[in-house]
């Protein structure tokens, strides 16, 4: 089965190839602003805007011409074209969501771009693209040393189960990456190793995350130690921060330092759910979690939350692509179901349930257990409903059908959702 995956490495990059970075990242830019305004100008003339490929055309016979851009033979010249799919493929989401075609966060029409207020970056669609050990080649920018070991990716690339489609650098934080888009033939078993198991997951705030299995065993994957006390030094940094005068030196020093704090609470974050969710879709063939609640996440100023916000919907993805490559399957369950709020035991609706309180007590049986156990096993439900199971081995009895008039929403993956938060380029090199 070929899937598409992308493979993330950090670049140690020597000042002359960050120079070359950021040159290329500045030439994207110029070019999705330069499209946009010529897209801005024959839409307000004519009703309609440019193609890619005629971006492309129009930017080939002005470069040549115009003085001042003198300068664009300095980058690779698929940076700028691949700006201008960008800027394409922005136009069209936009419309689609203003015909209600795009599910999601409201989309604007696309805005000009500008340096130090948006993500450093650029792509290359063609030219030579290799990796090697521990070092990845890319066109114009050469042969660049990665921080950490592309061997597996290598691997692929010799042996020939996978092919590069795409490459983007990007810069977090002082720091630069390259993600490789490769088209990666795996192979899917035709059915799970072990067929019938099954697990709910609670995605949550406090524990990574918490699932209970078809025989009643939890699984509780806390936040690893280093994640915990970062989150800490964040906090401090944050609030130092928000103390600094706007505009001044120490208030751009500080904003440096949170971002770097960030990138680390990401990344710490991130490896420990490829852990936690490769483990859990090899040992099960369902797997069923709460839908990400979108535009729910969004408007959250409690640090910890958004930031467990972000992993759900990373541990999500993740979910979706390795239940596939087990044989497995991902249950999401409709996000208004309260998996939460009901008594896992005897059903009993609790009205109102706040973040803090990190016990359920049911009104109704009497059952006294951890918040994030009690939803894991309420998704377990929906998960033995989907994969066909008749009736809980755990000691409460049977499914009751239809479980509240909520249809559990069977995952695509690689469909619906991988569009709505356009992961394929965002997914992280797998840990299998
Ligand atoms: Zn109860």
């Amino acid at each position: 089965m070929k899937v598409t995956q992308a493979y993330r490495f950090a670049l140690d990059l020597a000042p002359a190839g960050e120079r070359d970075c950021r040159s290329h990242a500045g030439a994207s830019r110029f070019a999705w602003n330069w499209g946009l305004a010529k897209c801005k100008e024959r839409y307000e003339a004519e009703g309609k805007w440019y193609s890619a490929a005629e971006l492309h055309k129009l930017w080939n016979a002005v470069k040549k011409t115009d003085p001042t851009l003198a300068w664009w033979g300095e980058n690779s010249k698929t940076a700028y074209q691949e700006a201008f799919r960008d800027l394409e493929r922005a136009l069209g989401d936009f419309i689609k969501f203003r015909k209600g075609e795009r599910k999601g966060k409201p989309l604007g029409f696309p805005k000009f771009k500008k340096r130090g207020r948006c993500r450093d970056s650029f792509r290359f669609g063609t030219g030579v693209m290799r990796c090697s050990g521990r070092t990845v080649t890319l066109p114009r920018l050469g042969t660049i040393r990665t921080h950490e070991s592309t061997r597996k990716l290598a691997r692929r690339l010799e042996n020939g189960t996978a092919r590069i489609l795409s490459a983007t650098v990007s810069r977090t934080a002082q720091r630069w990456f390259v993600s490789f888009t490769c088209e990666v033939e795996r192979a899917v078993p035709e059915r799970h190793a072990r067929p019938g198991s099954a697990v709910g997951v609670d995605l949550g705030v406090k524990a990574l995350l918490t699932g209970v299995d078809d025989r009643g065993k939890v699984v509780s994957v806390p936040g690893p130690k280093p994640l915990r006390a970062s989150l800490r030094k964040l906090r401090r940094a944050s609030r130092a921060h928000a103390r600094r005068q706007p505009g001044s030196a120490n208030r751009r020093k500080s904003a440096a330092r949170l971002a770097r704090i960030h990138v680390r609470v990401t990344s710490i974050r991130t490896d420990a759910l490829h852990e936690a969710t490769t483990d859990l879709a090899s040992r099960y063939e369902t797997v069923a979690a709460e839908d990400l609640n979108v535009a729910g996440m969004t408007r959250n100023r409690r640090l910890a939350r958004s930031i467990a916000d972000q992993g759900s919907g990373t541990a999500r993805r993740m979910l979706a692509y390795k239940a596939e490559w087990n044989g497995g399957t991902l249950i999401l369950a409709d996000r208004f179901y309260p998996s939460s709020k009901i008594c896992s035991a005897c059903g009993w609706r609790k009205p109102s349930l706040r973040l803090s309180e990190r016990t359920f007590t049911c009104q109704a049986c009497g059952l006294v257990m951890d918040r994030d156990q009690n939803a894991a096993r309420n998704l377990l439900k929906l998960a033995l409903a989907a994969s066909g199971a008749e009736s809980l081995n755990a000691c409460e009895g049977t499914v009751r059908p239809g479980l509240a008039g909520h249809v559990p929403v069977k995952q695509e993956p690689g469909t619906a959702d991988a569009g709505k938060t356009g992961t394929a380029s965002r997914q992280q090199e797998a840990a299998v």
